[in-house]
């Protein structure tokens, strides 16, 4: 079964998460509580903040919906923002991104206290992952490795390609494979074509993030036999025993969500692959769980 079902895997998580939530109430008669901002209307985001409320509400948890307008000026969203981070109630504090252009996102990410930034996006948790010791680790990555676990895979030694460098999957994905002391190689928008290819074909693990369709397709493969001596690089084909985890998030000519990959060349060109929809998504919120728990336990220290 060549599959990583995401859907699984964090049903489970968000079990053991519930009953964590249940002893955290025992033990300080409190509940977790998540805030989730959102600026204006724009439709993915209204999905997403959704899913998180829901998610929080089937682990026990309080989320608190702070849906601002559109226009709202930075001031106030800031100001938003310091109610939220001396509010007791409110543990963690996700600003869903992205913010409308007259917003700097950066002001906003630099404002949330560390302590509630259940994103890891404010620069002290980045500087906490970067040098391994941390409260917080940004969901998506984190999921990720949630679900490698799962399926024992080995990460140690291994040639890991990261597609993608950006500060919210690409990077922090970097850092948490050094940790697990893969051989880490990232490409990204300026690496040159043969190159990704050559750099797929023979990495263990392929992390794709980067919002492109079909980043790799069924014609690359064949280029890359065409241009390059397979005998010199591990075959495509004959050896399966790649991993590929594809975060991205893309819409086909049908308007059907799909990911970096195409799920049949997923199919045939790994061992294990995440789909999507059903792989990384839902391990992404399943961290979200988890960092808010831990930062109302960080908080009552
Ligand atoms: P981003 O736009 O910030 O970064 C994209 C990265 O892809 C960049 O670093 C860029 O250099 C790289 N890239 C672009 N074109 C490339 C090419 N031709 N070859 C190699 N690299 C290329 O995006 P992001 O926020 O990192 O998100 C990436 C994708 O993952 C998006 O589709 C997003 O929706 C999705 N995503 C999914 C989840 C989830 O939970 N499933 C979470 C976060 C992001």
């Amino acid at each position: 079964m060549p599959i990583m079902d995401g859907k699984l895997v964090a049903k489970e998580t968000r079990e053991k998460i519930k009953n964590e939530v249940q002893s955290f109430y025992e033990k300080y008669k409190s509940i977790p509580g998540l805030a989730v901002i959102q600026v204006g209307d724009n439709q993915a985001s209204s999905v997403y903040v959704r899913n998180k409320h829901n998610a929080c509400r089937e682990a026990g948890m309080v989320s608190y919906e702070v849906h601002l307008p559109e226009n709202i000026s930075e001031s106030d969203l800031l100001h938003e923002i310091e109610l939220l981070n001396n509010d007791i109630a409110v543990d963690g504090i996700l600003v869903q991104l992205p913010l409308p252009k007259h917003i700097n996102e950066e002001n906003i990410i630099n404002a949330i206290n560390p302590l509630k930034d259940v994103d890891a996006f404010h620069p002290i948790n980045v500087g906490k992952i970067m040098v391994g010791n941390y409260d917080f680790l940004p969901c998506t990555p984190a999921g990720i490795m949630t679900l490698l676990d799962y399926y024992n895979i080995d990460i140690q030694g291994k040639k890991v390609l990261v597609i993608g460098r950006s500060n919210i999957v690409g990077k922090p994905m970097v850092h948490l494979m050094l940790e697990k002391n893969a051989t880490v190689i990232v490409a990204h928008s300026k690496t040159r074509k043969d190159d990704l290819l050559r750099l797929f074909a023979t990495s263990d693990i392929v992390v794709s993030a980067t919002g492109v369709r079909n980043i790799i397709d069924e014609d690359d493969a064949l280029q890359y036999f065409k241009d390059y001596r397979h005998d010199f690089y591990r075959d495509f084909s004959v050896l399966r025993d790649r991993v590929i985890i594809d975060v991205g998030i893309n819409r086909d000519e049908n308007g059907k969500l799909c990911g970096d990959l195409a799920e049949d060349f997923k199919a045939k060109y790994s061992e294990y692959y995440t789909p999507v929809p059903g792989g990384v998504g839902p391990m992404t919120i399943t961290t979200l769980l988890r960092n808010t728990l831990k930062a109302a336990k960080l908080l009552r220290k």
